[in-house]
């Protein structure tokens, strides 16, 4: 299609920062093209060290503790192969990424998804963990701040949650992507940080979002050595080595683009608060996203299912989003609106969908403007 205008796709808009496409460029120039140790360059897994004890609180070593991966999406992947035994429970919270219910059933493991709902701020609560734990649950993901809901969670919550984690003895797969982008007036916790959870938690993170590095396909997993041993068997035979280009340049992205990161963060946030705006104007319930770059606004009041409502506005308006279902059921009767375009293209695209909003309260039976 022509003219369409897409607020589906997770990744930043932002070409990544000059200087750190210059340290890729002269890692070509030196002909640093070869492989790494299967760890990563023992340089990136300093920078990697000294980055998480700076911005997350917490010391691992770079040599027996941080391994280098193809994006946050191999950690996760070796995470759930190292972890999990068949038959394993292993809980997460949904809405979520959607990655983590197949990564977990390819582990031969059994998914158990935990509801949040919006009522909350889909913020996820101990007590609801706890209702599910059984004698199999093995591990709990966790993906704060939250695609797709931009949820995060405050300090007493996840306190809650680490002791719930030690009193069963779970491991934590803590999927942290988002959280330079946790807005400000926001506090981002991360649970390995907790007394008792550095040595029962995988900790990921990557160059992907706060970096706009997708591209590069850069992530890294922190653990406790045993457990960094048990994803780097999985690791070494599944990809050798992250690209050592990649590499170089996350050393660069890691040391020195605290402020490329911010001023990108300060745009998401304008957009943010431009299209929460915006839906709500249009009758659309849409909890303030506290970090990422998405909007999860409700959209069951138009009569429409979530695919439907993607479908019709995309032919009918040109503006692309994602059902909301995408992200497990509870996302049914929400879409997501990924905030990574330019602020001319959402102002544009909130006029298209303000438009099919309103011609459908016309047309469909059943459609209501809630008060
Ligand atoms: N985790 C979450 C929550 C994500 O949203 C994404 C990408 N959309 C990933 C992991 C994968 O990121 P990467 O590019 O580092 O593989």
């Amino acid at each position: 299609m022509h003219d369409v205008i897409s607020l589906g796709i997770g990744e930043p808009d932002f070409v990544t920062p000059w200087r750190i496409r210059e340290a890729a460029i002269y890692a070509l120039e030196q002909g640093r093209t070869g492989y790494t140790s299967n760890l990563g360059l023992p340089r990136l897994r300093r920078s990697i060290a000294s980055y998480v004890g700076r911005w997350f609180g917490v010391d691992y070593s770079p040599e027996t503790e941080i391994l280098v991966t193809v994006g946050v999406s191999e950690a996760l992947d070796i995470a759930l192969r190292a972890v999990i035994n068949p038959g394993d429970e292993i809980l997460f919270h949904e809405p979520c990424y959607v990655s983590y219910a197949p990564g977990i059933t390819l582990s031969h493991g059994v998914p158990v998804p935990i509801p949040t709902t919006a009522r909350d701020g889909f913020a996820l609560r101990a007590e609801a963990i706890a209702a599910r734990i059984t004698p199999a649950s093995r591990a709990l993901v966790l993906n704060f701040p939250t695609n797709p809901t931009g949820a995060v969670l405050d300090r007493t919550e996840i306190e809650k949650i680490a002791a719930l984690c030690v009193k069963h003895d779970l491991v934590v797969i803590s999927d942290e992507v988002y959280a330079e982008l946790t807005f400000p007036g926001h506090e981002h916790v991360s649970i390995a940080s907790l007394p008792g959870m550095r040595e029962r938690t995988i900790f990921l993170h990557g160059c992907s979002k706060a970096f706009a590095m997708t591209g590069f396909r850069l992530g890294f997993a922190c653990a406790p050595a045993e457990l960094t041993e048990a994803m780097m068997r999985v690791h070494q035979y599944a990809m050798l080595c992250a690209s050592i280009i990649a590499q170089e340049a996350a050393i660069e992205a890691l040391d020195s683009c605290r402020e490329e990161m911010l001023r990108m963060r300060e745009k998401y946030m304008e957009r943010r608060n431009f299209v929460v705006a915006a839906f709500r104007n249009m009758g659309l319930p849409c909890i303030e996203p506290k970090g990422t770059f998405y909007a999860f606004p409700e959209i069951s009041t138009t009569g429409l299912s979530s695919r439907d409502f993607a479908i019709r506005l995309l032919e009918e308006e040109r503006v692309a989003m994602v059902p909301g279902d995408a992200f497990g059921p509870g996302g049914a009767g929400y879409v997501r609106c990924s905030c990574s375009t330019a602020m001319e293209l959402i102002e544009v695209a909130m006029e298209r969908i303000a438009r099919f909003v309103d011609r459908l309260r016309v047309s469909t039976p059943g459609a209501h403007r809630p008060s």
